[in-house]
Parts: structure tokens; C-alpha cells; sequence
């Protein structure tokens, strides 16, 4: 991928799962990471090292993104430490999933702050950076259920549909600054987020993928690390299903 090298990456939750594959991805083709992550683990010490083993620097900022100020703070260390950021991908998302009927209010706030409002804040604290060097790339990870919805996830799709709205609108105040804003949306992927799930509705997911497999963090990473790419250059306000044809 081309214009990678040397380039500033923040990723959010990063320390396992899709996050992880992406920051070890931009880090492949040169960029230097900030991994912004939640609770402290063996799994991140290890992916420092890692991604130094490919000859680029590495910063660890913890912080929680659906904080406006924690947000804030994970943007200043990156700079603290590499003067700019040139690539911003929003990936820390939880779920709670439960049916409507008997969602609790705090499930669908928390689902909420995290996956959407987390987005925007980082968005928010990255921007005037971003603005002032005219050049960025923010890549936002939603999710298929977001474009078809899913019974149990009345506020995960929710989210995941807000941020596809959030990256449309963000793309359109964003592009005379030459700023590119897109949205990946995985299909299902295999992290820990989804080996929770019962057998049978793993098996009732994976015959309704065309491509008969589920997917990988990689399979999400290697279209992250193409959006942050100038080879994107012309690409701003889409969503790119990543799903094996789950959704087309
Ligand atoms: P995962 O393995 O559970 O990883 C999620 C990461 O986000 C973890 O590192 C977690 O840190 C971090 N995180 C959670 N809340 C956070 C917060 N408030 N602030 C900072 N970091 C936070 O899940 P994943 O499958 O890799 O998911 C990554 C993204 O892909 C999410 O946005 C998810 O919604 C999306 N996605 C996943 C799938 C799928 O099938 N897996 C499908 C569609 C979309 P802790 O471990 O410390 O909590």
C-alpha cells in the first residue's frame, strides 16, 4: 500500500481482536501506532513488541473513548510522542445484547457511548489536527447489522447505523480539507466477541455467508490498511461491507 510509511496511526482498542490486527497491519506497511486500549494485558505487551519488531515505534495510551476528556487525552499522547496523527481508525466496541422487551436502559446507553459516542469524540479531538496539516484519514469499523439490523442488538445496530450517518456527515465537512472519512462493516468475524456466541447460531451464520467461511481480523485489517492508504485518496463517505457476501 502506498503513502503508509511514516505515517501516524491511532487505533482504538487495540489491544485484541479486529483492533489488533489492524494496528499489527499499519504497522507492516510502516506506519507508527498508538494503542489506545481499556484494561491492561499480556496480549498487549506483546503486540508492542511486535510491531517494534518491524521496525516501527509504538506508544500504549489506556483510556476509555466514550469519555470526552479520556478521548482527549489519547490524542495528545500520540502527539506528545509523534507530533501529528495521520490515521485515526475507530474500532473499540462492546455489546450487550438482550431483546427490547427486556433490554435495561443502562445496556442501551453504554452500547451507545461506547461505539457511537466513542467515535465521535475521537473524531472530535483528531480533527483540528487534522484540519490544520490538510490530509487524514478516519476510518470508522460499524457492522452489517447496522444496514439490516439484528434482533437483540436494538443498540448495537443502533450505534453501528449511527456511524455510518456519523461518517457521511463527517466526510462531507471533512473533504475540503482533504481529509477521508470511510466505514468498514464487518460481517462475523472471529474474536472474542463473537466465540461467546451459542453453536447454533454460529452455524445458522455461517450458512447464510456465501463465501462459507467467517471471516478473520485480517480480512478487515487488509481494507482498513487500503482506506488509510493513498491508493484511497478518492474514496471518502462509503461503507465497505467486509462480510463474504453476507449482506449484498
Ligand atoms: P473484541 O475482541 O471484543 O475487541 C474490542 C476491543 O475494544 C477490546 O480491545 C476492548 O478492550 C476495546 N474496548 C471496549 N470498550 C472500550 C472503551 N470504552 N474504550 C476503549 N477500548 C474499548 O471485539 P472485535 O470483534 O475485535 O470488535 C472490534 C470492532 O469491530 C468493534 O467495533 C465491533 O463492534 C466491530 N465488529 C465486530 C464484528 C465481529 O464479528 N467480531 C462484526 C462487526 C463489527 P477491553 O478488552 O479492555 O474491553
Amino acid at each position: 500500500m502506498e503513502g503508509i510509511k511514516g505515517k501516524v496511526a491511532v487505533v482504538t482498542g487495540a489491544a485484541k481482536g479486529i483492533g489488533r490486527a489492524i494496528a499489527l497491519r499499519l504497522a507492516k506497511e510502516g506506519a507508527n501506532i498508538v494503542i489506545n486500549y481499556r484494561s491492561d494485558s499480556e496480549s498487549l505487551k506483546e503486540l508492542v513488541s511486535e510491531i517494534e519488531s518491524f521496525g516501527s515505534k509504538v506508544v500504549t495510551a489506556r483510556g476509555d473513548v466514550s469519555s470526552f476528556s479520556d478521548a482527549k487525552n489519547i490524542m495528545e499522547k500520540a502527539v506528545d510522542a509523534f507530533q501529528t496523527i495521520d490515521i485515526l481508525v475507530n474500532n473499540a466496541g462492546i455489546t450487550r445484547d438482550g431483546l427490547m422487551l427486556r433490554m435495561k436502559e443502562e445496556d442501551f446507553d453504554r452500547v451507545i457511548e461506547v461505539n457511537l459516542k466513542g467515535a465521535f469524540n475521537c473524531i472530535r479531538h483528531v480533527s483540528p489536527i487534522m484540519v490544520k496539516k490538510r490530509t487524514g484519514k478516519i476510518i470508522n469499523i460499524s457492522s452489517v447489522v447496522g444496514i439490516t439490523g439484528n434482533a437483540g442488538q436494538v443498540n448495537y445496530s443502533a450505534a453501528k447505523a449511527g456511524i455510518i450517518g456519523l461518517t457521511k456527515s463527517a466526510a462531507r465537512e471533512l473533504a475540503s480539507r482533504k481529509i477521508n472519512v470511510n466505514a468498514v462493516a464487518p460481517g462475523f468475524i472471529n474474536t472474542s466477541m463473537t466465540e461467546i456466541l451459542p453453536q447454533k447460531t454460529k452455524e445458522n451464520i455461517l450458512n447464510s455467508i456465501p463465501l462459507k467461511r467467517i471471516g478473520s481480523p485480517e480480512d478487515i485489517a487488509n481494507t482498513v490498511a487500503f482506506l488509510a492508504s493513498s491508493n484511497a485518496d478518492y474514496i471518502t463517505g462509503q461503507v465497505i461491507n467486509i462480510d463474504g457476501g453476507m449482506v449484498m
